[in-house]
């Protein structure tokens, strides 16, 4: 099957896509043209051969694995403001899962989003002591999963920016 380059706003070679997907992304008018077959159509199009994005893609960092810095409006944003112990969407407070007091990090792996009545239940208890089992692991996210998060999270921003307990 016929297969059309694609290329970055900048002229470098992205990938590969079918016709199909090429016509797709002139019609959507994400990409032009670059180079056309002189008698193949592809209903009202000439088939392409390359085509250009019409803007430009950062590909570093749009691949990039990088770790966000953490945060705590971050956390709250990783955990989309869901409580890590009841599940409800309802979390405006980070937890520190080994507390502090007992010599648990300020860090990804050791914060969870929590709402206010269970954050004030666990207390300084580990989540064995306090019976309350966490309801995932907590990660290390990238930059760019939280970009997206954020993307489609739209109060998160408004209750990230509550005061610090
Ligand atoms: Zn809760």
């Amino acid at each position: 099957m016929t297969q059309v380059e694609v290329w970055n706003a900048d002229e470098t070679l992205l990938h590969r896509v079918s016709v199909r997907h090429a016509v797709r992304m002139i019609w959507r008018g994400v990409a032009t043209p670059v180079e056309v077959h002189a008698t193949e159509r592809f209903g009202p199009y000439q088939v392409p051969v390359v085509v250009r994005l019409v803007r430009y893609v950062e590909q570093k960092w749009l691949y990039s694995r990088t770790r966000a810095t953490y945060s705590r409006e971050g956390v709250l944003l990783r955990d989309r403001h869901r409580c890590a112990y009841c599940g409800r969407v309802t979390a405006t407070t980070m937890d520190h899962v080994l507390p502090r007091s007992r010599g648990g990090a300020t860090s990804w792996a050791n914060a969870v989003a929590a709402c206010e009545p269970c954050n004030l239940r666990k207390g300084d208890r580990t989540p064995d002591e306090a019976r309350m089992p966490l309801r995932w692991v907590p990660y290390v996210p990238t930059r760019v999963q939280l970009h997206f998060t954020r993307a489609t999270t739209s109060n998160a921003t408004e209750l990230g920016k509550e005061p610090a307990r």
